[in-house]
């Protein structure tokens, strides 16, 4: 039997009778000849709670008991979904990771899955259960702890899954239904897309795009996995929400495919540093030691050998790089005479494989927000995206203007 891996989020679990919906679809796809394993979340504000639990009890929580409370419920969701497919006599036995078992390393809060050996889960399809239902988020380290995958780590499991067990596809159902050119709360032409690349989803959800935890899309793009988002609060047929897959399915590619945003940045600037080999290691090393996440650089051109070099972090993390640079600048490694921070900025991106083939993306880009009396304070560039820092209060009017000049209401 193909076997198709079905992802049920939190907002898609809240209920019970959220559950029996989502039940209906697994038992659909069963009665289309699937073997079906089925990745739950907890229900939706579940993990927020037993974070919360967590946070209350202890300020320095021992990391393996927080993942012993937080994967609890996930657990719940994965019996009751079992149970309500046995209901519907649907064969169905539920599954914790360490069951599996789904093997990760020790790193509690935030494992890595190392491996999913598929004989258990196999020998029971073999033996006539039509539904796996395992409990997303969790696995089991090689001391035989409970470990948890990160927030938003059931994608990860889902998308584990359907590359350990060969799956033909691996649906993700959420709240919406699908990926959107852009954010529909942001601009109303926003349109949703039928396909679109690993490597632009991989961009989207760097940026900021809650649909799909990260990893997850590393994980398909690594693996050939096809992953499909859609909405499990439509009824929807079998092409409808967003496909995510290799660059060789999307038959004719737009230059650029999204817009992304992310608020909640921060400029720094050191000014006047020596332009001397070395001084950017000398910068970014305390940065990187003290966890700052440094995004965009840009060192100026040097004049009479000193030069000014300004990146962009989170604005949470603005107090961390403060103390890593002037604890730097105390112990002699680096010398500048100012740090400037300017907490009022958003980053605008644009993505698209498209790039790589279409001339002019940035032109159309620069011209958009110039029409708009918009200034970019700072630019970078890869091969498929181009992002810019703005003002934060120039950062929906932005998203806009960018959507209306790459036309991308249209398909
Ligand atoms: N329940 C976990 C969380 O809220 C994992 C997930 O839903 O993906 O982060
Ligand atoms: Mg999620």
């Amino acid at each position: 039997m193909p076997i198709l891996v079905m992802k049920f989020g939190g907002t898609s679990v809240a209920t019970l009778d959220r559950i029996r919906r989502a039940a209906k679809r697994v038992g659909r796809e069963v009665a289309n000849g699937y073997d079906v394993i089925v990745i739950v979340s907890a229900m939706s504000g579940k993990t927020n709670e037993l974070v919360g639990w967590v946070n209350e009890t202890s300020q320095f929580y021992d990391a393996r008991e927080y993942d012993a409370v937080v994967s609890s419920g996930e657990n719940v969701t994965a019996g009751l979904m079992a149970l309500t497919l046995q209901e519907m006599d649907v064969p169905a036995r539920s599954w914790q990771g360490w069951q599996v078992p789904l093997l990760t390393n020790s790193a509690h809060g935030a494992a890595r899955i190392e491996d999913i050996p598929p004989a258990n889960i196999l020998s029971k399809f073999a033996a006539g259960m039509k539904v796996a239902v395992v409990a997303g988020f969790q696995g089991v380290s090689p001391e035989g702890r409970i470990t948890t995958l990160g927030r938003g780590g059931s994608d990860t499991t889902a998308v584990a899954f359907a590359a350990a067990f060969g799956a033909e596809r691996c649906d993700i159902y959420t709240d919406v239904d699908g990926v959107y050119t852009t954010d529909p709360r942001i601009s109303d032409k926003a349109r949703k897309l039928d396909r679109i690349a690993f490597e632009e989803m991989l961009e989207l959800a760097s940026l900021g795009a809650k649909v799909l935890q990260t990893r997850s899309v590393e994980l398909a793009m690594r693996f050939g996995v096809k992953l499909r988002v859609l909405s499990s609060f439509e009824e929807m047929d079998d092409n409808a929400g967003t496909l995510v897959c290799a660059e060789e399915d999307i038959v004719e590619s737009k230059a650029v495919a999204g817009v992304a945003y992310s608020r909640d940045e921060a400029k720094m600037t050191l000014i006047s540093v020596a332009d001397r080999p070395g001084i950017a290691a000398a910068i970014f090393g305390p940065l990187a030691d003290a966890g700052v996440n440094v995004d965009m650089i840009v060192q100026n051109i040097a004049e009479d050998g000193r030069t000014d070099m300004t990146f962009s972090c989170p604005i949470d993390q603005v107090a961390r790089a403060e103390k890593a640079m002037t604890d730097a600048k105390t112990r002699g490694e680096i010398n500048f005479h100012d740090l400037v921070a300017d907490k009022d900025v958003a980053k605008v991106s644009v993505v698209g494989i498209g790039m790589r083939s279409h001339a002019g993306v940035a032109a159309t880009m620069f011209k958009a927000l110039r029409d708009e009396g918009i200034n970019i304070k700072v630019i970078t560039t890869s091969e498929i995206k181009i992002s810019v820092l703005i003002d934060r209060k120039y950062m929906e009017l932005a998203v806009q203007a960018l959507h209306d000049a790459f036309e991308l209401e249209k398909a």
